[in-house]
């Protein structure tokens, strides 16, 4: 009887919510609308990643697609990383560890930026370190700790999708700074400066860069950063590709900056050790700093995974064994951007940034100043009628172009570039 009565009133709460519920068929959770709060009303889900899940899926229904979308190396985590993930397994490091990272890792980390560290920069200690579960979450702890309502962020642009997105969800403004293509889409201090008010409170920085594989040369980071160092500005300086360049080393914030007092530094073992699905991604920039974001990290995620800890541990701890399989796998992209390059270089009239690092080129699509959305529709194009998978450079704000991975074998990234020349034959107009 109470049974019965129960199942009544749960008829009549599906029932008054939606008029075709039964108690037998309850309202299906797609037919449910609510509305966003205000947090995320605004929010772009992230188009690399779209591209990525729509190759997949047209490749589960039967097509042959060649994915160039994907921004992750098509290399596996070199073998001695993963023997030491098991062997952290198999010793019972599976339970919670400290929200910043295990010590031995952040050492490490401290130890790796060190190396490279300028000597007038003051020396990175471990209790400046936070270690998180990929510099995507890294980014995020910086944005949210340094920038907030009535703040101003200069984001060089085409950049990285996130950022943006980021420095919203961080409740500032993001203000992209339009760089030429003549210059590899690099900005100068002088395009800041043109949009800086007295609101700017920080810079996001990315050499090498997604999506255009720009590297700024050690004179153009020294300038910027010594803008910023004068303007009091932030710079979060994203150097998750610096290990990938191929025309010499890319220089790195602390070789270059007048001082790192308003420096974070972003990196992670994703692309250079080819793990990305470990997530381990860490910040470098003052104790109080660090002790803002892990706090605010023990509220959203704790630690990042300790298996992983223990892998990255094992990446920065063997740099001959790491160096080893890095320079490997660079050769190889540079191997694939050559010939990326001379296939397009068969049709002059493409244009394309010539890329001195990360594992992207970016092409301008056909019909780019007459029409909003160029790179979208040749986007659509490209994998609809050939079976090619790009992102469109509306994710980067520059709707006229696309990115195009070579993070993939390197007969599909020629038979790839193949198919997009001739696809941007067919659109020209
Ligand atoms: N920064 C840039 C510029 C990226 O392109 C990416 C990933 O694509 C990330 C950060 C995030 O990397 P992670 O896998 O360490 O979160």
């Amino acid at each position: 009887m109470a049974e019965k009565s129960f199942r009544r009133l749960l008829f009549e709460v599906a029932k008054a919510s939606h008029p075709r519920a039964s108690p037998l068929r309850p309202t299906p959770v797609s037919a449910v609308t609510f509305t966003p709060s205000a947090n995320l009303a605004e929010l772009k889900p992230s188009a690399t990643i779209a591209v990525s899940a729509r190759a997949r899926a047209l490749r589960a229904a039967g097509r042959d697609v060649i994915d160039l979308g994907a921004g992750e190396p098509d290399f596996d985590t070199p073998e001695f990383i993963r023997r030491a993930a098991q062997k952290a397994i198999d010793s019972g490091a599976t339970k919670y560890t400290a929200t910043e990272g295990i010590l031995p890792l952040r050492q490490a980390i401290a130890a790796y930026t060190n190396a490279s560290r300028a000597p007038h920069i003051a020396e990175v200690t471990a209790d400046e370190v936070v270690v998180s579960n990929g510099s995507k979450q890294s980014l995020y702890n910086a944005c949210v700790a340094l920038f907030g309502p009535g703040d101003e962020v200069l984001v060089p642009t085409p950049s990285w999708t996130s950022y943006y997105e980021m420095v919203m969800l961080a409740r500032a403004k993001a203000i992209p700074v339009y760089a030429k293509a003549e210059c590899q889409f690099k900005v100068s201090p002088a395009d800041l400066l043109k949009q800086a008010t007295a609101k700017t409170r920080g810079v996001m920085l990315n050499s090498p860069c997604n999506p255009t594989g720009a590297v700024y040369t050690r004179d153009e980071m020294r300038a910027l950063f010594t803008l910023c160092a004068e303007k009091g500005w932030w710079v979060l300086s994203d150097e998750i590709y610096v290990r990938i360049a191929y025309d010499g080393v890319a220089t790195r914030s602390l070789e270059v900056a007048p001082d790192r007092e308003r420096v974070v530094v972003i990196d992670g073992v994703a692309k250079a050790y080819a793990m990305t699905g470990w997530r381990i991604g860490w910040t470098v920039s003052s104790k109080p700093l660090a002790q803002l974001m892990a706090a605010f990290q023990s509220h959203t995620t704790s630690n990042p995974s300790s298996i992983s800890q223990h892998a990255a541990l094992a990446a920065l701890g063997n740099p001959a064994e790491a160096d080893t399989s890095i320079n490997a796998m660079v050769k190889e992209f540079h191997a694939r951007r050559d010939a990326a390059l001379a296939v397009l270089a068969q049709d002059p009239s493409i244009r394309v940034i010539r890329p001195d690092g990360a594992f992207y080129l970016y092409i301008e699509a056909p019909n780019a100043s007459t029409s909003d959305d160029a790179g979208g529709a040749f986007c659509n194009h490209l994998i609809d009628q050939h079976n090619v998978a790009v992102v469109p450079g509306s994710a980067f704000l520059t709707p006229g172009w696309v990115r195009l991975s070579y993070a993939a074998a390197m007969p599909l990234v020629v038979e790839g570039v193949k198919r997009l020349v001739t696809a941007h034959r067919e659109c020209r107009s």
